[in-house]
Formats: structure tokens, sequence, C-alpha cells
């Protein structure tokens, strides 16, 4: 059986950026994907995806939010493609929603860059904004957050990876993990392997296979769908100054982008979805009429001029934990296999961050940043 260092089950937004550190630093890597990333089946499809470091959902993420900038901006200098821009992203809701109050806290906490801004700034400054009389509204503008290109960032550092001597083997499922005393062996539908130290990072596939290795997790994928809609580009264009965001209404949580080069104005909606299994999902956009509604209301109300014709839609997968935090931690029984899991819809920021800190741990024993939010023992998980 072919020995490696390390071998990574799952290739995609977390596990190519840990074969990249990891072979970088000498380590002999095996990357091993069911399919061929980047590609549209798992969590990262769907071009783009919003950093924020001022972080709503707590900010203990901060740290790990700047980290994991820092090296995406690295990403950009060894790459022709474009991995982010900076657009800015602002996050807007009623003036008492907890996660504007946290992101505003976090920003102060930890010296960034981020405006408190009233309805009536948000409207001056962005005349595509329209706010229902429900309000007041507040928003929390940063102007150094922004966009990053997904499939680019993936494409990278897979490119890389190679380049540092990683193998990577696409269309090739891992079907089981078996601990074994000093080793870990990887079976896949055509091979075995065997490896030192494993990481288990495959998406919406998770639950499954850390079954296999004993862990019953409460990890929920659930079908996910976004559009880009016709917009008028001299008020949602990211050349014009119009930048991501993250809407807090009384309908739900809505995220999007600014139209980048024409592409329209994509919209998503954190809360509506289906649970499913990944391989039984409905892959189709529009198979529900709910696709493209609840999506064009959220224009409709809050958006007007970017409510137009819906360009394109698609599906994707969300892993939800039930507190809506990650899962990085070591196997309970065997400290050679590392789990990253369960990113519940706001992980790829992280991707770089995280899979350095995989590569730490690997190298060191610990991580350098604390990631203890994290842990597999946290209440949430184990009631
Ligand atoms: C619509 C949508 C919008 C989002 N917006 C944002 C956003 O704006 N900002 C943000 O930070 N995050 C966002 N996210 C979340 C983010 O994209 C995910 O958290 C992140 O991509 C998860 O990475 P992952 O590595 O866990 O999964 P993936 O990137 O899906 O990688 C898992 C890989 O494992 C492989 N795999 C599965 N089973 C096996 C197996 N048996 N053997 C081998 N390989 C296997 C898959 O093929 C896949 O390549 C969004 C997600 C969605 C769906």
């Amino acid at each position: 059986m072919k020995h490696y260092d390390v071998i990574i089950v799952g290739a995609g937004s977390i596990g190519m950026a840990a074969g990249y550190f990891l072979s970088k630093e000498g380590k002999r890597v095996l990357l091993l994907d069911a399919h061929d990333p980047p590609h549209t089946m798992g969590s990262h499809g769907g071009d783009t995806r919003l950093i924020r470091h001022a972080y709503g959902e707590g900010r203990a993420y901060t740290p790990l939010a700047l980290k994991s900038q820092q090296l995406w901006d690295d990403l950009q200098e060894q790459s022709e493609l474009p991995i982010f821009q900076k657009t800015g992203v602002l996050s807007f809701g009623p003036v008492d929603t907890p996660f504007l109050k946290e992101a505003l806290e976090s920003a102060k906490a930890h010296h960034l860059q981020a405006e408190k801004l009233t309805e009536a700034e948000m409207k001056r400054r962005w005349a595509g904004l329209q706010f229902p009389e429900e309000g007041p509204y507040i928003g929390c503008y940063e102007p150094d957050a922004g966009v990053l290109f997904v499939e680019n960032c993936i494409q990278t550092y897979r490119d890389l990876a190679l380049q540092e001597g990683a193998d990577l083997l696409t269309e090739t499922p891992v079907k089981d993990v078996t601990m074994r005393d000093e080793q870990i062996s990887v079976q896949t539908s055509k091979n075995s392997y065997i490896a030192d130290d494993v990481i288990i990072c495959a998406g919406a596939w998770n639950r499954k296979l850390l079954q296999g290795v004993d862990l019953m997790l409460p990890l929920q994928p659930k079908r996910q769908v976004v559009g880009w809609f016709e917009a008028n580009d001299q008020l949602f264009g990211s050349c014009e100054g119009f930048p991501g965001f993250s809407a807090h209404t009384p309908s739900g949580i809505f995220y999007g982008f600014p139209s980048i080069d024409g592409s329209g104005v994509k919209v998503g909606c954190h809360d509506f979805g289906q649970v499913t299994e990944p391989d039984e999902m409905v892959r189709e956009f529009g198979v529900y009429d709910e696709d493209e509604d609840v999506l064009s209301q959220f224009l409709k109300t809050w958006m007007p001029e970017a409510g137009g014709h819906l360009k394109k839609g698609l599906t994707c997968l969300y892993t939800m934990t039930p507190d809506e935090h990650f899962i990085i931690d070591t196997h309970p029984n065997n400290n050679r296999i590392l789990i990253a899991a369960g990113f519940s819809g706001h992980g790829f920021k992280f991707a770089s961050g995280i899979g350095h800190e995989l590569t730490q741990h690997i190298l060191k024993g610990k991580t350098e940043m604390d990631l203890s939010l994290f842990k597999l023992n946290r209440q949430a998980l184990t009631t």
C-alpha cells in the first residue's frame, strides 16, 4: 500500500488549501476527491463568496478572518486569475439586530475600519437601496471587505499544490477511513493508501464518512439557491461602488454581490433551503417556484432596480451544525485524524486560514490560532 505523510479526504475549499500549505512544507500529500475541483456538486459553486472581517456571527472569528484575508492576498500575488476584489461589504437591518451589534463590536475590539451608518446615510451613498417603512435601519460598512472568486481560489491552490509535489486523484471517492495503531488507511473505490495523518473535509458528505470512524455528528446538509438578476449597473455595478451585502430582514437573512462586469446582482437567502442528502439533492434551479420567488421578492422590496429578469440560477449545498459554528478538531480517539466540517454557509472566506491552521496542527501538534470555538465536545454538538 502506498504511504503518504498526509491524506486529505475531500479536495474542496478547505482541503485544497490544506493540500497546498502541507506540500509547501515538504509533506508528501495525497488529495482525494469524489469530483474534479473546483466544481458545482458541493459547497463551493457559483463564482463568488463574501469575505467580511467585522463578524456578526461572533467576534471570535475576526482574527481568523484577518489571517485568511492576508493569505488570500498572498495567493493573489501568485496568481494571474482574480482572487479577491475589494468591493466593500455593507451589513444592514433593523437597529436592534444582534448580528449588526456584534459586527460593530468586533470591529471596535479589533480596530477595524468599519462605519456605523444611518438609513439616510445608506440611501445617500447607494441610491439603489430602498428601506421599507418599518425601520429605522442601521448599517455596518466595511470598506476593506469584498468578494472572493471561489473557483479561481481553489484552482490556484490546486495548481500550486501540484507544483509543490502533491498527488491529486479526482473522481475518486473515499469509501472508508480505518484507524490502525500508528497509521491510518484510506480506501477508495480503486485502491487503499496509508498515511500518518488524515484530514477529513468532505463538505456535505462528512456526516456519512465520519460515521465510518465512529463519530455521529449532527451535520445537516441543506439545498441552497442563488440567482443573478439583471440590474442597472449605474446603481449596482461593483465599479460604481455598490458593495457586497448582508441584509437582515423580517423575511430572513439575505446576502448578495454587486454586478461584476455586467454579471447582474447575485443574491441568496441564508434561511431558505431544503434539508437533503447530497446524493439525493434536487440539483436543478427553479424546480420549486420559491427558488426564484424568494430571491426576486427580496430584491423588489430592498433593491427594486436590481429585481429584473433572472439571468441565471444555481443550486449549492450548506452543511449546518446546530449552533452554526464550524467543527475543527482532532478525532477523540485518534489525534492523527483531523476533522474540518459543518461550515454552515459561512466557511469559504476562512478556507485559506483553516488550511494553514490544519497544516500547523500536523507540523507542530497544535494550531497557531485559538480555534476552541470549533471543538467537538461543545454542548451544541453533544446534546
Ligand atoms: C450558496 C452558497 C453561498 C455561500 N456564501 C458564502 C459566502 O458568501 N462567504 C463564505 O465565507 N461562505 C459562503 N458559503 C459557504 C462556503 O462556500 C462553504 O462553507 C465552503 O465552501 C465549505 O467548504 P468544504 O471544503 O467544507 O466543502 P467543499 O468545498 O464542497 O469541499 C468538499 C469536497 O469533498 C469532496 N468529497 C465529498 N465526498 C467525498 C468522498 N467520499 N471522497 C472524496 N471526496 C469527497 C467533494 O467533491 C468536495 O470537492 C456559501 C455556500 C453556499 C452553498
